[in-house]
């Protein structure tokens, strides 16, 4: 029998939060994640109990007109081990595939074809604790292209974010970024950037700027 997941919603939007970040891109929302982030700003999807679809539908709707970049999120989609499943068989389609999780759950064994965008949940979230350890082990393998982002709520998160890159050397294997939780001022975000010794890159939540009075998810596939 064939694996299904639960699905939130399947949609075309603006890639928003990482270096692929203003390409047309396909969003497969996953269903459900067991944290609880403190701005979490997908609470609908969160608390969903989604859509039971086989892995076939959801790569046949993701695909209908050959999209080039197709981005798997949540919730949380490794909170669902059929995800993996999902990951390669968008893969095997050819297009570029993007998986965003809150790097709670370990990013060993993704298929190698995916670029992972990993959230290091920084204090401010109160689930830092829910971090996997052996995800930094992961990001320092050769070859692969993973992103890493911090949300930051204030100072503080930012300094854990650059004890972190020092801690294990992220700049010289993994793209960092920075992204200002919804309030904070991004000017200030910069500054602290530009006193630090790390390349993070500033990361504003593109769909708040471009739609700030809709609802962040896109066009209904
Ligand atoms: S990991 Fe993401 S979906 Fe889960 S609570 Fe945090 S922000 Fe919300």
């Amino acid at each position: 029998m064939e694996t299904t997941l639960r699905v939130f919603s399947i949609f075309t939007s603006i890639q928003g939060e990482s270096t692929y970040a203003g390409l047309p891109c396909v969003f497969v929302r996953l269903a459900g994640c067991p944290l609880a982030c403190v701005y979490c700003d997908t609470q609908a999807a969160r608390s969903a109990v989604g859509e039971a679809l086989p892995i076939s539908a959801i790569v046949q709707r993701a695909l209908r007109g050959a999209p080039s970049l197709v981005e798997v999120t949540g919730g949380e989609p490794l909170a669902q081990p059929g995800t993996h499943a999902l990951l390669r068989a968008l893969a095997d389609q050819g297009c570029r595939v993007l998986l965003e999780t809150s790097g709670a759950f370990s990013i060993a064994a993704i298929d190698p074809r995916v670029v992972v965008i990993m959230d290091i949940k920084t204090p401010g979230s109160r689930m830092a604790h829910r971090f996997c350890a052996e995800n930094i082990a992961v990001l320092s393998r050769p070859g692969h292209h993973h992103q890493v982002k911090f949300v930051v709520t204030d100072q503080e998160d930012f300094k854990f974010a650059c004890q972190m890159a020092a801690q294990h050397r992220l700049a010289d294997h993994t793209e960092m970024l920075i992204s200002p939780v919804a309030g904070l001022d991004p000017a200030q975000v910069a500054e602290w950037i530009l006193a630090s010794s790390f390349p993070f890159r500033l990361q504003l939540q593109l769909h708040r700027l471009i739609w700030p009075h809709a609802d962040r998810d896109g066009i209904e596939r």
